[in-house]
């Protein structure tokens, strides 16, 4: 069955006929339902040889859900017809953190040729995907897997940026970028924490996105956003949330910030901010740098959208009109997430 290959860094990827693995071992076979398309696949098809520790070639798609329909005969607690989503990072499966499955943060990490589903492992941008090990599976009931999938990413790689923040009465946050995971952070923040959420995006649509999205003020980034941010916060933010990472966007919340705020950087814009004392950043900033999301936060995530507190907006696109929503999405032309159904 077809599945879209990366072969070649700096070569778009392409849709291959592979043949169908047998799980052995741990090994889960999932038959995908669902596979996200994040903006990270665009910075990954984008990197220069080298730049990523991946070997090509390899199945993209770290967004998964689906349809356990073959297991190996040391894959406990799985059975045919379960219906998951995939827990994409994965580590050594070893060190005490992906023991824990926080294999997002593996201790091993640097030595590693993946980083997981999809990321220099074959991904679920195809019929069917194998997972090392029934660890990664998160069951999701009834749930569509056109949203089980990009909950895995789009929801919980801002679920996991927002538990670390303590945000009270009365505090002021501020999401730039609301694209597919911005939108879900927006509502996450409204479902799970009573600030006042600020969104900033440079397009039109994702404005009116984060609106519907809970968001009590949407504004698009000019030279006096951030001063206007900082009076209608009446003095700062004590978080901004940048699912964009560029110099502009970095800039823009060191800007907005107060004192003993805490910078959340998301995007991987390829943006860079001086750390500095004293510096740009107020006193008693904290900068964090989260990649992705634990099992049981997945879990947790699974949870809030079956109880109908979260709800990401897709766009659904056949397989094999990949190169078209990569496209759509380099554009700036995805409202929320795209979604792939094989
Ligand atoms: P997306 O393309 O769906 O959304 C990005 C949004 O940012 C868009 O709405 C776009 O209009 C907006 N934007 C672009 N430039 C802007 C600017 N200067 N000011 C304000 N808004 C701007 O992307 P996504 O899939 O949500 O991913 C966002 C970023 O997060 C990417 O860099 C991606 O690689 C990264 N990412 C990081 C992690 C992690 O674990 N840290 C996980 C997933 C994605
Ligand atoms: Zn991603
Ligand atoms: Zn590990």
């Amino acid at each position: 069955s077809p599945a879209l290959r990366l072969t070649a860094w700096g070569r778009p990827p392409s849709l291959a006929d592979v043949d169908v693995p047998d799980p052995g071992g741990t090994e889960v076979l999932v038959r995908v339902e669902a596979a996200g398309i994040c903006h990270s696949d665009l910075h990954v098809l984008d990197a220069a040889p080298g730049a990523l520790p991946y070997r090509l070639p390899f199945t993209l798609g770290h967004e998964i859900a689906g349809q356990v329909v073959a297991a190996g005969s040391a894959a406990t607690g799985v059975a045919d017809g379960d219906r998951v989503a995939v827990h994409g990072p994965w580590g050594c499966g070893e060190c005490r953190r992906c023991a824990a499955g926080e294999d997002n943060y593996c201790h091993r990490r640097a030595e590693l040729a993946f980083s997981g589903a999809g990321l220099g492992r074959d991904g679920g941008m195809a019929g069917h995907v194998l997972v090392p090990h029934p660890r990664h599976l998160v069951p999701i009931g009834d749930l569509a897997a056109s949203q089980a999938a990009p909950l895995t990413d789009a929801g919980l790689t801002p679920y996991h940026a927002v538990a670390g923040l303590t945000l009270a009465e009365g505090a002021a946050a501020v999401v730039i970028g609301a694209g597919g995971l911005g939108h879900v952070a927006i509502q996450l923040l409204r479902a799970l924490t009573p600030a006042r959420v600020f969104a900033v995006d440079v397009r039109e649509e994702a404005l009116e996105l984060a609106a519907r999205s809970g968001a009590h003020r949407t504004l698009r980034p000019g030279p006096d956003t951030a001063a206007v941010l900082r009076r209608e916060t009446g003095g700062g933010a004590e978080a901004v949330l940048d699912f964009v990472g560029s110099d502009p966007t970095l800039s823009l919340g060191a800007g907005v910030l107060r004192p003993a705020g805490s910078l959340v950087i998301v995007g991987s814009g390829g943006g860079k901010l001086t750390i500095a004392k004293p510096g740009v950043l107020p006193p008693g900033v904290s900068v964090s740098l989260p990649f992705w999301g634990s099992a049981r936060e997945l879990r947790e995530v699974i949870a809030l959208a079956r109880a109908g507190r979260l709800r990401v907006e897709t766009e659904p696109f056949p397989l094999t009109a990949a190169a078209d929503a990569f496209q759509r999405l380099r554009e700036g032309r995805i409202r929320g997430r795209a979604v792939l159904l094989p």
